[in-house]
């Protein structure tokens, strides 16, 4: 840790000068969170459960912020703390572009959910969403489970995504599989004239519960699938179900096809792999597919439409939103539906004013966030 260079005594008496006696964290905080107008971010830990959390509210601009908690095993203190930020950044993004009267924010918990998730280090996590009054509202994220969820509810009434039989919306997957085909018909018809997909080739990378609900609904369309993940089992089980082929994971981005959809980690989109793309589109459920800043130019001198990630993934907190007032399952799905008018107008935005994708759906997000709630897309 460096200490800050002032050569005077710090003054002692005044809430500054105490605050000047401590060192700077690695982390510049301060200057990361206010940078980007976070407007709170809360470090939570509780000795005896051995919970260490961080919860993010990026914006309650539209409305309360809605973000997953994730639990899993980081690095370091500074990833974890990366993390949040930038998926509540996201979810800010995602609720506002989508039309949701929604704000963005995360949580994740440190550690191995094998190792460590317990009653008590739930039930303390849950006392410091409930602490937040409202401001923050917690759902089922990676290494989360709706049974956590179910355990939550009895700790606070912040909690989202709880199972059907709570009065909850359930496992969101589904919903952002649904959010993800609507999204590549939109796709769909901007290039090819037509929304259909079926005779389109489509290639899921990543079978798990967003992949493998995606490939039985665009099997079901007519679509030629072919599926790829890291668990081979998994991919062959896939596979089987929507009579599709398997590819290695290392290659699924090269596979020559309509469309590649990134359900799996985020970070795919690299200077390399998009280099090798051999598709027309890529339209996936993964959280912040692009590796780096320059995805978006590279994309699109590469002539591919990219459906930014935030756009296509919105189904699950579309679902969830529809809890809030009294969850119906087939007004849910008619809100899920109308992913296709957002990736629509997203597309024309681009194309109209002849910049990426993702600074259209940015600028149409940031928008809204200026307009204030209640107004829609
Ligand atoms: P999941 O854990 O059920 O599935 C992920 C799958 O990807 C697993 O089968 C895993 O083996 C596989 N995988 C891991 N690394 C891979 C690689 N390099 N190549 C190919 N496969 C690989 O997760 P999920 O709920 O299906 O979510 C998938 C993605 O969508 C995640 O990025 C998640 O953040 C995002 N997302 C999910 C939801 C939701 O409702 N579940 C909502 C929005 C966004």
């Amino acid at each position: 840790m460096v200490r800050s260079g002032h050569s005077a005594p710090p003054d002692r008496a005044s809430p500054a000068g105490r605050a000047r006696q401590y060192a700077r964290p690695s982390v510049q905080v301060f200057e990361r969170i206010g940078g980007e107008g976070y407007e709170q971010v809360v470090f939570c830990q509780e000795g005896p459960s051995g919970l260490r959390a961080v919860i993010a509210v990026h914006s309650t601009r539209l409305g309360p912020a809605l973000g997953g908690a994730r639990f899993r095993p980081y690095g370091s203190e500074d990833e974890a703390v990366e993390d949040v930020l930038r998926l509540a950044r996201q979810m800010t993004y995602k609720s506002a572009v989508a039309g949701l009267d929604l704000g963005g924010g995360k949580a994740v918990i440190l550690g191995d959910p094998a190792e460590l998730r317990s009653e008590a280090l739930l039930r303390a996590f849950g006392r410091f969403v409930d602490s937040l009054g409202g401001r923050y509202l917690t759902a089922e994220d990676v290494g989360t489970t709706q049974a956590d969820m179910d355990l939550l509810r009895s700790v606070t009434p912040f909690v989202t995504g709880v199972s059907r039989a709570m009065g909850g919306s359930g496992d969101p997957s589904l919903a952002t599989a649904h959010g993800v085909q609507r999204a590549m018909e939109a796709a769909a018809a901007h290039l090819w004239g037509g929304p259909a997909l079926a005779g389109r080739h489509v290639v899921v990378s990543g079978a798990g519960k967003v992949g493998a609900a995606l490939a039985g609904r665009l099997a079901a369309a007519g679509a030629r699938v072919t599926v790829s993940d890291v668990d081979p089992d998994r991919a062959d089980r896939v596979a089987a179900a929507c009579a599709g082929e398997v590819v290695d994971p290392a290659k699924a981005h090269a596979v020559e096809c309509d469309v590649f959809s990134p359900c799996a980690l985020g970070g795919v989109l690299t200077a390399t792999s998009i280099d090798e793309l051999r598709c027309a589109a890529v339209v996936g459920s993964a959280n912040n597919q692009l590796a780096d800043p320059s995805g978006p130019d590279r994309l699109a001198e590469a002539g591919v439409t990219y459906v930014p990630d935030y756009v296509a993934s919105a189904g699950g907190v579309v679902n969830i939103a529809e809890e809030l007032r009294g969850y119906d399952p087939a007004r849910a799905a008619a809100a899920v539906d109308r992913i296709f008018d957002t990736t629509t107008a997203v597309l024309a935005a681009a194309e109209a004013a002849g910049e990426t994708t993702v600074a259209a759906a940015d600028r149409l997000a940031e928008r809204r966030l200026a307009t204030g709630p209640g107004r829609g897309a």
